[in-house]
């Protein structure tokens, strides 16, 4: 099973990508995950994608393309989740040609769909694990989750580029780059949407139920 979540950012990728991924069995691949992991390690990539992240530009393409390769050809199975990537159509074709070098393609492009308002509010109050970069879930009010991480109880912070501001300009990129390829993806007969503005629990067995039906 190989499959892409596509949506904009706050529309559930990571929630949902974390749960399929457990029931699946495979990883998911995070491009935001490795960057982060990248600029908190101050690696060369890590220095270069920082100033893109933090104005909530995308990394270019090539420096993703490279990364992505790497990660696949290290890859312990055939079966993954990508989550984040692609974000535009010169990424997408990259990875069609990618994963025929490898004789493999993609079976699903899953868009989680969530109004833009919403994922305004959803990623103010979104807070992270410092230390095992899990989401907190916000408190039932929508207010931002407190305390220690219920995973490992690190503390939980606000990512750099969740900020109101960072946030609107990652969707403004969203529209203009990432959107298209809905287009790309239900041409070549691959895109299922599904509604991402309802609780995790009912987007997760909508999920389970397309990548399931498919494996029967
Ligand atoms: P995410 O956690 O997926 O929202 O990604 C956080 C940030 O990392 C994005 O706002 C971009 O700056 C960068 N990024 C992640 N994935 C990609 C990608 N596929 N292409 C370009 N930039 C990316």
């Amino acid at each position: 099973m190989r499959l892409i979540l596509l949506g904009a950012p706050g529309s559930g990728k990571g929630t949902q990508g974390a749960r399929l991924a457990a029931d699946l069995q495979i990883p998911t691949i995070s491009t935001g995950e490795l960057l982060r992991q990248a600029v908190t390690k101050n690696t060369a990539l890590g220095v270069m994608a920082r100033g893109f992240m933090s104005q909530g530009k995308l990394v270019p393409d090539d420096v993703i393309m490279g990364l992505i390769r790497e990660v696949l050809d290290a890859r312990t199975t055939d079966g993954f989740i990508l989550d984040g990537f692609p974000r535009t159509i010169a990424q997408a074709e990259g990875l069609d040609e990618l994963l025929g070098g490898y004789g493999l393609d993609l079976r699903f492009a899953i868009a989680l769909d969530v109004a833009q308002e919403k994922v305004v509010k959803r990623l103010s109050a979104r807070r992270v694990c410092s230390e095992c970069r899990a989401d907190a879930n916000p408190q039932p009010d929508g207010s931002p989750a407190t305390g220690p991480c219920g995973n490992c109880g690190g503390a939980l912070i606000q990512r750099e580029d969740d900020r109101e501001e960072t946030v609107r300009k990652r969707l403004m990129v969203y529209d203009e780059q990432t959107a298209p390829l809905l287009g790309y993806y239900a041409a070549q007969g691959k895109l299922t949407r599904i509604d991402g503005d309802r609780p995790v629990d009912v987007v997760f067995d909508d999920l389970l139920r397309l990548v399931r039906g498919d494996q029967a």
